[in-house]
């Protein structure tokens, strides 16, 4: 019998590792990860290492490492079922894994939209290792080829997209190969990349791909994929040697007992206390949370979000133990940093834009910030 209460964290991404970190040194509770791998992924430095910028020790940070520095218990499995009457996991290997407290960080996966003929073809999530890992390789064996008139295609000019194409073109200069041999494109529907972003961002993000040459589509949405071409609904065909989809996030399915409110992309609805319905020991965040600022916008997907969410949430569940109040929940943008190769980055942190390498050197600080809690 614990004498403690039992907190149960499910995910150990920027959500899941930053409430462990924050709950540090706290009384009175025990505390288990559940992560469906072995290892955390730094996903804001995926791009880095997808151009060969950044190695796998970068990126990768063991959990079980982690949680025993943090003396948390850490079991590796996938949680697919949750009991909130009985207050129970049950995990893909059957176990068994009963709460007091359970927080839901289960975060997303890449969006591959069913609308495009032939997708699952080409569904190949850069936040999986295995596939990330293929990507790595795809791209060096594809420096390596004798071929002319290659293309590497992202589809998303979201944040991901972009950084990735910037990449892999900073790359490819490097090795002083030219656009007729090799060629990046980044096809994007909206009018603009990194839609949404100011307009100081977008600008200073276009122009970084222009001067990189990359090729950029918009104004078109992919309707099929099929024989190394990508078509676009204004009758585009984009020849492609290697294809990257980065088109948006979804959550995974993760079933309650009973139902209860999601977003259309499988997110739990949270109310200000990060509480999942009526639920008043079950909380979620990150990316797997659907939450709405005071003027009625989705809280974005980011791991900023995420982070500030486990910080919050450390002092409700510090408060809950000693039968205080649960802290609510208020979103603070403290800017966003777009990596642009070459030493290079475009952003806004704190009102203030950064451009060129003091923006980079705020990027890689920012990260180091997360990482240090692996170290
Ligand atoms: C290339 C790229 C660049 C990005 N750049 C930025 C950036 O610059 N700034 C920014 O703020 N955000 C950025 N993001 C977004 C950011 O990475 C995510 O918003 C963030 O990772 C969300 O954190 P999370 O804790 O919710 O989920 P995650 O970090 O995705 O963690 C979820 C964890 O849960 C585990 N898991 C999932 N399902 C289960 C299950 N059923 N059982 C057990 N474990 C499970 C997963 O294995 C994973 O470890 C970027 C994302 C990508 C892909």
């Amino acid at each position: 019998m614990r004498s403690n209460k039992h907190l149960v964290i499910l995910g150990g991404g920027y959500g899941g590792t930053t409430l462990i970190h924050s709950l540090k040194g706290i009384k009175g509770l025990d505390i288990t990860l559940i992560n469906q791998t072995p290892f955390h992924i730094v996903q804001t430095e995926i791009h880095r290492f997808l151009g060969g910028s950044s190695s796998e020790d970068e990126i990768y940070f063991n959990l079980e490492k982690f949680s025993k520095k943090h003396g948390v218990e850490f079991i590796y499995d996938k949680a697919i079922y949750i009991d909130e009457e009985e207050s129970y996991i049950k995990c893909k290997s059957e176990k068994i894994v009963p709460f007091d407290y359970l927080v839901i960080a289960t975060g997303s996966v890449s969006l591959f939209p069913h609308q495009i003929q032939n997708i699952n073809e080409y569904s190949k999530d850069i936040k999986i290792s295995e596939h990330l890992r293929n990507f790595q390789k795809e791209f060096e064996e594809l420096l390596s080829s004798k071929d002319t008139n290659k293309n590497i295609a992202i589809v998303g000019g979201g944040l991901t997209g972009t950084e990735i194409a910037l990449e892999y073109a900073s790359r490819l200069e490097r090795l002083g190969i030219c656009n007729s041999t090799c060629n990046v494109s980044l096809i994007e529907q909206q009018p603009t990349l990194l839609p949404g972003a100011s307009a100081e961002l977008i600008a200073q993000s276009q122009k970084a791909c222009d001067n990189a040459n990359i090729k950029r589509y918009h104004g078109a949405f992919v309707t099929k994929i099929e024989d190394k071409k990508i078509y676009l609904s204004d009758d585009t065909s984009i020849p492609f040697s290697m294809l990257i989809l980065t088109i948006g996030v979804v959550s995974e399915q993760l079933h309650f007992k009973n139902q209860v409110a999601k977003s259309t992309r499988n997110q739990f609805i949270v109310n200000q206390n990060l509480q999942v319905g009526e639920h008043e020991h079950i909380f979620a965040i990150g990316d797997v949370a659907y939450l709405e600022d005071e003027d009625g916008h989705m809280v974005l997907p980011t791991a900023q979000n995420a982070k500030q969410q486990a910080k919050t949430l450390a002092k409700s569940i510090g408060n809950l133990l000693k039968d205080g109040k649960i802290k609510a929940y208020k979103y603070k943008h403290k800017g966003t940093l777009v990596d642009l190769s070459q030493n290079l980055a475009t952003g806004d942190a704190f009102g203030i834009q950064f451009h060129g390498k003091h923006a980079y050197s705020l990027k890689r600080t920012v990260n180091a910030m997360h990482t240090r809690i692996f170290k």
